[in-house]
């Protein structure tokens, strides 16, 4: 789901949420109580540090912790699911690496 991030215009407070579009819903600031407004400064710089969960880069849940696995992503984390776990963009990016695999959105 996208992530929002809205920015009081009255005292600068700012917010974020997680929701589907059609469900999108100005927050009340919650310091001055003013209806928030979209913040699109920080829309551009924060989701690289959001942590992310990639299935596309998941693997079988017996292959987890396997001895194969950590030779081809030392350190990596899976979820149950075996998805994989990553902190940010820049781990993706390595992970996609190290798989050889292109990440499309770099073009
Ligand atoms: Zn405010």
């Amino acid at each position: 789901m996208p992530i929002y991030y809205f920015q009081c215009l009255t005292c600068d407070e700012t917010d974020e949420d997680t929701c589907m579009f059609k469900n999108k819903q100005y927050p009340t600031c919650s310091r001055c109580g003013t209806v928030m407004s979209d913040d699109f400064k920080s829309k551009v710089d924060a989701p690289a540090d959001v942590p992310r969960v990639s299935s596309a880069m998941g693997v079988h849940p017996s292959q987890i912790d396997s001895a194969e696995l950590e030779k081809v992503h030392p350190g990596a984390k899976f979820n149950p699911n075996g998805d994989m776990l990553l902190k940010n963009r820049s781990e993706q990016k390595q992970r996609l690496k190290e798989r050889n695999w292109v990440n499309r959105d770099s073009y």
